[in-house]
């Protein structure tokens, strides 16, 4: 199973992966933590990215294909797949990733869109930003990261949309009312 969740920064692709990793016993992979535990760490790749993910800009393509490539190879016997959280984010990981499934048969399974408005994300990040310390939850690298999302990783959509694996999920609400609306459209997936 693949299952991707997306939307823009803040929408609580975080917290809906944590429940639907557990529910449906996928490995959650975001690409997000995986960079903030490697720029912690200080390694190689954490230092190559911290400049992107600082700026709020996408970490290059090669790099993020790579690091996604590797996280997907490792699934744990007894589970079922993974969740895909804040991958893909251009239409070339799109198309990379559906290219790797495809070697062996597979496909994306459905890609949820978690849809939140522009005025309640930034309100979500900044308190998260406060809440967690989070450095890329400032006002300025916010609105530059809702800028890249509109730019580059809207168009995501309409690639899985080609593929009839496009569904939208109202993010706003209470979290489990939310998450029974994502288990549905999961249910109808697989
Ligand atoms: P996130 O935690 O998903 O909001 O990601 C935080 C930051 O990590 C983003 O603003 C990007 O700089 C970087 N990042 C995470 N995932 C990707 C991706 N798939 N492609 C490029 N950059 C990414």
């Amino acid at each position: 199973m693949t299952i991707i969740l997306f939307g823009p920064p803040g929408c609580g692709k975080g917290t809906q992966s944590a429940l639907i990793a557990e529910k449906f016993k996928l490995k959650h992979i975001s690409t997000g933590d995986i960079l903030r535990a490697e720029m912690d760490m200080g390694t190689e790749l954490g230092l190559s990215a911290k400049k992107y993910v600082n700026e709020g800009k996408l970490v290059p393509d090669d790099v993020i294909i790579e690091m996604l490539m590797k996280a997907v190879k490792s699934v744990d016997a007894g589970l079922n797949g993974v969740l895909l959280d804040g991958f893909p984010r251009t239409t070339a990981q799109a198309e990379a990733l559906e290219e790797k499934l495809a070697s062996t048969n597979n496909q994306t399974n459905v890609l949820i869109d978690l849809k939140v408005n522009d005025e309640e994300l930034v309100t979500r990040m900044l308190l998260r930003g406060k809440t967690t310390g989070r450095a890329d939850d400032n006002p300025e690298t916010i609105k530059k990261r809702l800028q890249v999302y509109a730019e580059q990783t809207y168009p995501v959509k309409a690639f899985y949309q080609k593929l009839n694996k496009y569904v939208a999920v109202n993010g706003l609400g209470k979290i489990d009312d939310i998450f029974a609306q994502i288990c549905a459209e999961i249910e109808k997936a697989i």
